[in-house]
């Protein structure tokens, strides 16, 4: 579904991502671990046309995207949540999640039919739809973000650190709802810091530090086989 071969992104004399090669097979939910630091953002963002690839290739369904604009890998049918999770605060929420299918402007019944599959598996925009953005909690924001990403009908969802700073009961229900999604058949990228949660809903996943992967295997190889915490802590 996604190839990524022998990919790095530099920041003038930073390398961030220093050749790395993965695969995400279609359904398959794989997750990037790593300490603070370890280019999974850097990684994500240049996946998803906002960075440009200092080498390597990127193809998505057979198609290379490595050179596409951020709008063009969506119409490929790849969408992203970053981390900064920015909705536009003074639309409402069904503005918000509207503006997700730019790429769908013309299809309105798809879009409608899209929103009522959307608003039953995220009850809480639903009741929320006429309220500005802003005034959501973090954690309904995580969803709107999330939410709108979806309108774009993606086959591959990336979500870079979708738990970051949010209390444990809201990650639980951030983690529900991506196990849903998978179960939808969506193919996922999950970068997280939290990786017991990472781990449990994983296919499998790969181990980032200082720009390369370090460890890569099934979540239960990971969990078993790597020292996770001289990785992930950059011990
Ligand atoms: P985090 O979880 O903290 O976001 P990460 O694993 O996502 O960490 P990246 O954000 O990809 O890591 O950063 C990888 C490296 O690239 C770091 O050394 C970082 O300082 C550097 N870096 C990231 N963004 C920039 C930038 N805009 N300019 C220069 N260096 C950058």
């Amino acid at each position: 579904m996604l190839d990524v071969t022998d990919l790095s992104v530099s920041y003038g004399a930073i390398r961030a991502v220093r050749s790395i090669s993965f695969t995400l097979r279609k359904g398959e939910l794989v997750s990037l671990l790593g300490a603070n630091g370890a280019g999974k953002s850097s990684t994500i963002k240049c996946i998803a046309g906002a960075l440009k690839a200092s080498g390597g290739t990127i193809t998505l369904e057979g198609k290379d995207i490595t050179a596409a604009s951020p709008e063009q890998v969506v119409r490929a049918g790849l969408a992203t949540v970053p981390e900064t999770r920015d909705v536009f605060p003074d639309l409402t929420v069904a503005e918000n999640l509207m503006l997700g299918a730019f790429i769908h402007r013309r299809d309105q019944a798809g879009n409608r039919d899209n929103l009522e599959k959307l608003n039953t598996l995220f009850p809480r925009l639903a009741e929320r739809s006429k309220q500005a953005a802003g005034t959501l909690s973090g954690g309904e924001q995580q969803m709107l973000v999330i939410a709108r990403a979806l309108m774009a009908r993606p086959r591959v969802l990336l979500l870079d650190e979708p738990s970051l700073g949010l209390a444990p009961a809201i990650v639980e229900r951030i983690f529900e709802m991506i196990e849903t999604l998978k179960k939808s058949g969506l193919t996922i990228l999950l970068v997280e810091q939290n990786v017991n949660q990472a781990l449990a809903v994983a296919d499998r996943a790969f181990v980032m530090r200082l720009g390369a992967i370090v460890a890569s295997g099934t979540a239960e190889e990971i969990r078993s086989t790597s020292d996770l915490s001289a990785h992930y802590l950059g011990g």
